[in-house]
């Protein structure tokens, strides 16, 4: 961040839970961008890929020219906040894509898409989200990915209550299989933004 200004974010706005996100990040004082097209991301000091369907995403963001510039940004080290669809875009190895599905990259895991069951079997859990503190946050599951394997540089940051993990940070990324941004906590976001100010 320069100065006191406020941090640049982009939210990638290509389809999903955008409005979310925005909102979010703005009632934290984010300068908060709508990521379209690959001009959207000049000066972005962070930036949020939503939920939403990462088949349609990864097809979208190849269409508008945005998958080889968030590529190089993700390589150079820019604090990436992937939630739900948003993680599956992150993960370097996808178990279950669509027919040619392709990822963005830059997390060291293996993510199982709809492992929660399908839309009605939405739910909403407590979890612990390790370097937040306080009361267990309250989260949404939707049609969520379950990370399946994460590499040695990779550190699991929440889990189900069975074990099985949801949250993974590594070095400027942080994916999570579930939606923080709607149910009105807004700890992650603010997670995500020190790390921006940090980086
Ligand atoms: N199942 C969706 C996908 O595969 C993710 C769902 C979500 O982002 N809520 O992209």
């Amino acid at each position: 961040m320069a100065g006191n200004s406020p941090a640049r974010i982009g939210v990638l706005a290509l389809q999903g839970d955008v409005a979310e996100h925005v909102t979010m990040l703005r009632s934290l004082g984010a300068d908060v961008v709508e990521v379209r097209l690959p001009t959207d991301l000049e000066g972005l000091e962070g930036l949020v890929l939503p939920g939403g369907e990462s088949s349609v995403m990864d097809k979208l963001l190849r269409l508008f020219t945005l998958q080889e510039p968030l590529r190089a940004l993700i390589r150079q080290g820019l604090p990436v906040l992937g939630t739900c669809a948003g993680l599956i875009l992150l993960a370097d190895t996808l178990e279950d894509g669509i027919a040619g599905q392709q990822t963005l990259g830059g997390l060291d895991v293996s993510v199982f898409r709809n492992a929660f069951g399908s839309q009605v079997d939405s739910t909403e859990v407590d979890l612990s989200i390790d370097g937040i503190d306080g009361e267990p946050m309250t989260v949404a599951l939707i049609r969520a990915p379950l990370i399946t394997t994460v590499g040695e540089g990779v550190r699991v940051i929440a889990r189900m209550p069975d074990g099985g993990i949801v949250g993974v940070e590594q070095g400027a990324l942080i994916g999570v299989s579930f939606h923080p941004e709607i149910t009105g906590d807004t700890r992650l976001h603010r997670y995500f933004l020190e790390r921006v100010a940090q980086s």
